[in-house]
């Protein structure tokens, strides 16, 4: 069989680029000159065989027709009299690595990208379903595709002109661009960034809460905010790089979150903010880690930039926590009696129903949690001090009020007394770096 099949250009006049892509993979050559290359040999190999065959008086039908088609494709050094033919716009490319018309859709593209402060993007190119039929039908084992080709074309020209790089993995915007019906659109990627929050104070939900009668879109009874509580962690957060870099949109991903009535201190909870669509990329974060501190309610600690993997890395990995909680008793407490809660706590498996007061939005499940440690002081009578050290997922004020018996055991059990969660604080998530784990 033969390597390179010229009979395609019988049915398709394939332009010398568009025949050498045929045969990409092989020489390091551009496709051009490859193209070029191989139409020029046969056509100097049919020029010779009709020559002959036309001094021995034989039939060269077949000969011609094949030089007919190069002509048609391009070739115009053909020497032979008889071939006079007209060259054919190339099916497969139709004129789209043209300079001209490059140039004009990098100057679009170009254009476009001015409102966008970014330093890496990729070329995403989309071929109209015609041309990719004619791709299949033609196809060798040694081909690359014209997406590809035109993708890297441009992509070079673009990273030139901007004096940017391309990127694969991680890029700030793609230019998806039809090179054949000229449409060019920008994707303008998220801008990531993570760090720990501390929220100091209760009352505050971690996300925008929206309000449950209007669902937003803001009524009496929400005062016409859309929100069900004024203000959230997200909010505290997300506003000053909103404004910083100009983005449509902020996303908010904690690593867990803590009740509306439950502060989270320590060194904080890990969280990745995603900024949809921003103008600006290059922001000082010291600068709005600062901005934000000052807001008194809501902190924030080792911010830095980060990439798309980092927002699902702590998505349902519950990790240990220690948690310190102001517990109310119905009767006194003794001495004796919190060392003996130490010492019933101490490496206990807790068994919790779904509490009652989520039940509304959670299945009834049967959790299994573990407690590994129990430090408790007296504050008075009726109140003590507790840090507890557990699994995370373990509900804390349902493993001090019982829950009515769903939680099991439970302070107030192991007490014989009714006992309440008064405050609830996160002291600490053990994630170990998660966030640099992966
Ligand atoms: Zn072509
Ligand atoms: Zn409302």
């Amino acid at each position: 069989m033969e390597i390179i099949n010229y009979e395609i250009l019988k049915k398709y006049p394939l332009c010398d680029r568009c025949f050498g892509r045929l045969y990409a993979k092989l020489l390091h050559t551009t496709n051009t000159e490859r193209g070029r290359a191989l139409k020029l040999y046969k056509a100097l190999e049919l020029e010779a065989k009709i020559k002959k065959a036309k001094e021995k008086g034989i039939n060269y039908e077949e000969e011609l027709e094949l030089l007919k088609a190069l002509a048609k494709s391009g070739v115009d050094e053909i020497r032979l009299e008889d071939i006079e033919i007209e060259k054919e716009n190339c099916p497969w490319c139709r004129g789209i690595f043209n300079k001209q018309k490059m140039e004009k859709l990098l100057n679009k593209a170009i254009e476009l990208l001015k409102e966008y402060d970014f330093d890496t993007f990729l070329i995403g190119t989309h071929i109209p379903e015609e041309i990719k039929d004619l791709e299949k039908e033609i196809e060798t084992e040694f081909m690359e595709s014209i997406k590809q080709e035109f993708g890297r074309e441009f992509g070079k020209m673009l990273a030139v002109r901007l004096d940017k790089a391309p990127d694969k993995e991680y890029p700030d915007i793609v230019v998806h661009i039809n090179p054949y019906t000229e449409e060019i659109y920008l994707q303008i990627n998220p801008l990531f960034i993570k760090g720990r929050y501390r929220k100091l104070v209760r009352g505050i939900p971690q996300t925008r809460w929206p309000c449950r009668k209007c669902r937003g879109k803001g009524c009496e009874l929400c005062n016409y905010t859309g929100k069900k509580y004024p203000i959230s962690v997200e909010e505290i957060i997300a506003k000053p790089f909103l404004e910083a870099t100009k983005g449509v949109d902020a996303k908010f991903h904690g690593a867990g979150r803590e009740d509306i009535d439950v502060r989270m201190l320590g060194d904080g909870r890990p969280f990745v903010l995603e900024i949809k669509e921003p103008k600006i990329r290059k922001i000082d974060l010291n600068k709005i880690a600062e901005e934000i501190n000052k807001d008194g309610r809501v902190e924030v600690l080792n911010l830095e930039f980060g990439v798309r993997k980092d927002k699902v890395i702590f998505k349902n990995t519950p990790h240990r926590k220690t948690y310190r909680a102001l517990v109310e008793c119905s009767d006194k407490i003794t001495d004796e009696e919190l060392k003996l809660l130490e010492k019933e706590l101490e490496n206990r498996t807790i068994y919790q129903k779904t509490p009652k007061r989520v039940l509304h939005r959670r299945a009834d499940l049967e959790r299994i949690r573990k407690v590994y440690k129990v430090k408790t002081s007296k504050v008075d009578d009726n109140h003590f001090e507790m840090i507890i050290y557990c699994d995370g997922g373990l509900y804390i004020k349902e493993l001090i009020s019982g829950d009515d018996g769903r939680t099991n055991p439970s302070v107030s059990s192991i007490l014989n007394k009714n006992c309440i969660c008064k405050e609830l604080d996160v002291l600490k998530i053990h994630d170990n770096n998660l966030l640099e784990k992966g």
